[in-house]
């Protein structure tokens, strides 16, 4: 779910949309045992599969303290209906979640239900998007108090902090 979130980063600029085509959607699903092998995707399964991204980045936005965007949340709830998945119980054991014909409606199952069970056990509240400035992108918050905001201190974090410095001292000299 966070690697499909991912697939859209433009943290540093030149790193571009990963999911520009219906067949680069395909081999990202195919990579990962999401998709049959050799199956045709067209533009309305990469708006579908965008628009779910996209939704769940929201969620993610929402988990770092955004407001809800609610149309990102109505396409993305559109764009889930006839994703499905099966599941298989076992005796004492965790039950199994799979796809029932590895396509494009199993993906998009699978990949809402591990956002559900995310959100059912609670550790969907620590993964979240950056705020950050051209940013968006999906970590997991591991500090110990939940208060995680940027991705990384380091890049928006920091950029962040130059950029309110910047602001004080314009704020100080200026006018
Ligand atoms: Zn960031």
């Amino acid at each position: 779910m966070q690697a499909f979130a991912n697939t859209f980063w433009d943290l540093e600029r030149h790193r571009p949309e990963k999911l520009r085509t219906p067949q680069a959607l395909a081999s990202w699903l195919e990579g990962r045992g999401l998709l049959n092998r050799g199956a045709r995707l067209n533009e309305g399964d990469l708006r579908r599969a965008t628009e779910v991204r996209e939704g769940i980045r929201s969620l993610l936005f929402a988990n770092n303290g955004s407001l809800p965007d609610h149309a990102a949340l109505e396409r993305l709830n559109l764009a889930l209906q006839g994703a499905c998945v099966c599941v298989r119980l076992n005796a004492g054991g965790w039950p199994q979640f799979f796809s029932p014909h590895n396509d494009l409606d199993g993906a998009l199952g699978l990949i809402a239900a591990n956002v559900a069970l995310a959100q059912l056990e609670g550790g969907f509240a620590r993964l979240k998007a950056c705020p950050g400035p051209d940013c968006g992108w999906a970590f997991y918050d591991y500090s110990r108090n939940q208060t995680g905001t940027w991705c990384s201190m380091s890049i928006c974090g920091s950029r962040i902090k130059a950029r309110q410095y910047r602001r004080r001292q314009r704020g100080t000299h200026g006018a």
